[in-house]
């Protein structure tokens, strides 16, 4: 079989990330509001300060204003429930992000819980899952957001489709699960106690791994023609270089062969989640003010 289209999850992380500077600046000319987004960062983990940056980078690039609050690892929770009061508070802020994992004196879900719902740019809290699940409109955590946007540029609707996500975190696989279930797939959740994972994964038209296994999909656990959409971001040994890469749950190189189309990593999902951050975070500026999205989303 020839090989898989290849889904360009970086070019379209440019063309969104074009189309929301044009709403920043709509916002301005219009309405005189320039939407702000707040991340917090608690502690120094390496990984996080380089995902901080790129998001205070992009959230500037786009036109709105960024406010990084880095605080030390020892901070504790009261502290840090006391600067998203703050935030919650401040008119500036439209958005707030609090960057995951927090250490362990840290609670994430009382974090998560205390963000005002209207604010909570990564679509985590209990409020934005309930509407998420029950087809109200709320802020949409960004990563699947972005593999749904993904998907119905390249397929148009997916209505009656069989989709299946690998996969049930919180943050990934379960609102993946909701947003293809809203957009009318028929959808299986499989996880790690699922029977038979090859062959319920063989059953799907589109195929979304969130595991964080390097990559255990292969081709063989493809339907030919499927669409398979890679979430993982695992940081592997590279035996011919002696350094480390980057490689997703889906073995590219097999599953390539049999789909119709996938997602590379690094390049495909991995640009959409800060793109759709900024677009949450315009939306969010919306909202908050009674502001009709039409024409600015
Ligand atoms: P998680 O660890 O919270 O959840 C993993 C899920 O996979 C669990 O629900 C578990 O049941 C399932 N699972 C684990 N082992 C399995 C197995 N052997 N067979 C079947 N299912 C199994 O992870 P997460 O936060 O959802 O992230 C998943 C992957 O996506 C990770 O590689 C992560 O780095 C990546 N990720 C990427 C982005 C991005 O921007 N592209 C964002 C978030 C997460």
């Amino acid at each position: 079989m020839a090989e898989a289209t290849l889904i360009d999850g970086k070019a379209f992380a440019v063309t969104l990330r074009g189309k929301v500077a044009e709403g920043v600046a709509k916002l301005k000319a219009d309405h005189g509001v320039t939407p702000g987004l707040a991340v917090v960062l608690v502690g120094e983990d390496p990984a996080s300060q380089v995902y901080v940056r790129n998001k205070g980078k992009q959230t500037v690039e786009a036109g709105m204003e960024s406010f990084e609050h880095k605080l030390p690892a020892t901070t504790s929770q009261a502290e840090l429930l006391a600067l998203i009061d703050s935030l919650n508070k401040d008119d500036k802020v439209d958005g707030i992000l609090c960057q995951l994992p927090v250490p362990d004196q840290i609670d994430g879900d009382t974090i998560i819980n205390a963000i005002a719902p209207e604010k909570d740019v990564d679509g985590f809290h209990v409020i934005n899952a309930g509407k998420l699940a029950t087809g109200q409109q709320g802020l949409v955590p960004c990563t699947p957001l972005g593999c749904l946007l993904l998907l119905k540029d390249h397929l148009g609707p997916l209505s009656g489709k069989s989709a299946v996500v690998i996969g049930r975190s919180n943050i990934v696989g379960k609102p993946m699960a909701q947003l293809l279930l809203k957009e009318s797939c028929t959808v299986t959740v499989a996880h790690s106690r699922t029977k038979d994972l090859p062959a319920v994964a063989r059953e799907a038209d589109i195929l979304v791994a969130a595991v964080g296994r390097p990559e255990m999909v292969t081709g063989d656990w493809v339907k030919p023609g499927a669409t398979v959409i890679d979430v993982g971001i695992n940081r592997v040994d590279n035996p011919e270089t002696g350094k480390t890469k980057l490689v997703g749950d889906v073995d590219f190189a097999s599953a390539a062969q049999v789909a119709g189309a996938i997602t590379p990593v690094p390049g495909g999902v991995g640009p959409m989640t800060i793109a759709c951050l900024l677009r949450n975070t315009l939306e969010a500026a919306c909202l908050r003010r009674g502001i009709p999205t039409d024409g600015i989303l």
